[in-house]
């Protein structure tokens, strides 16, 4: 599946807040996000022009974008299946955004970034219900039990992101056994386990139009 493979800090600095890509280093003096807080391209630091309504559903939802590492068509996909759920689809849109795979295994600490969580699932590391799934996109449902292979539970950034995973932040729709490099799903995310700051009825404005 194709994603972005630019700069990513980058993404932050358009965006202008921390999107939190890059694992450890977004909370280090080394984030560049904290030294240039302006647009990237020659123009980044000068632009001061007003957001039209437009343009602030457009930077919300790539900001959302972004954070889950997706691409535009794949974005409008979910976006269409949420609608179709009936209820409130911006609410459904980010449950169906934490329910992927890879965000499953960044929240659980078996990685430090959904990039990495993604990586990790490509190459064939993540077994779901004791069964290989190599599919970032796949959506966990409430029972599944998430884990790492037993042969890739030696690989050092999963050592290291899982120790320092503080059991304290794993959102409360899933639960981590540490020592059996397992996770379960014990009931659908909500809302309010989305933390980052996100207005999501200005995506569904932005897709209404
Ligand atoms: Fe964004 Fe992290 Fe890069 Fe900082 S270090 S700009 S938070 S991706």
């Amino acid at each position: 599946m194709a994603r972005y493979t630019g700069p990513v800090c980058r993404l932050c600095r358009r965006e202008g807040e921390k999107l939190f890509l890059k694992g450890d280093r977004c909370y280090t003096d080394k984030c560049p996000f904290e030294r240039r807080r302006y647009p990237p391209g020659v123009h980044g630091r000068s632009r001061r022009t007003k957001m039209s309504i437009y343009g602030i559903q457009l930077r919300e939802k790539q900001k959302v974008k972004r954070i889950y590492g997706l691409l535009e068509a794949q974005f409008k996909r979910y976006f269409e299946k949420a609608r179709k759920m009936g209820g409130n689809t911006g609410e459904n849109l980010l449950s169906l955004l934490e329910r992927r795979l890879d965000n499953v295994i960044y929240q659980l600490g078996f990685a430090k970034s959904r990039n990495q969580a993604r990586q990790l699932t490509t190459h064939g590391h993540v077994m779901v219900n004791g069964r290989k799934v190599d599919i970032p996109s796949y959506l966990v449902k409430v029972g599944d039990f998430i884990s790492i292979k037993p042969g890739s539970r030696k690989i050092p950034f999963v050592k290291e992101a899982l120790e320092s995973r503080d059991l304290g932040a794993i959102p409360s729709w899933l639960v981590l056994d540490k020592d059996a490099f397992e996770g379960r799903v014990v009931r659908l995310p909500e809302r309010s386990d989305i933390t980052h700051p996100i207005n999501e009825s200005l995506i569904v404005e932005l897709y209404s139009k």
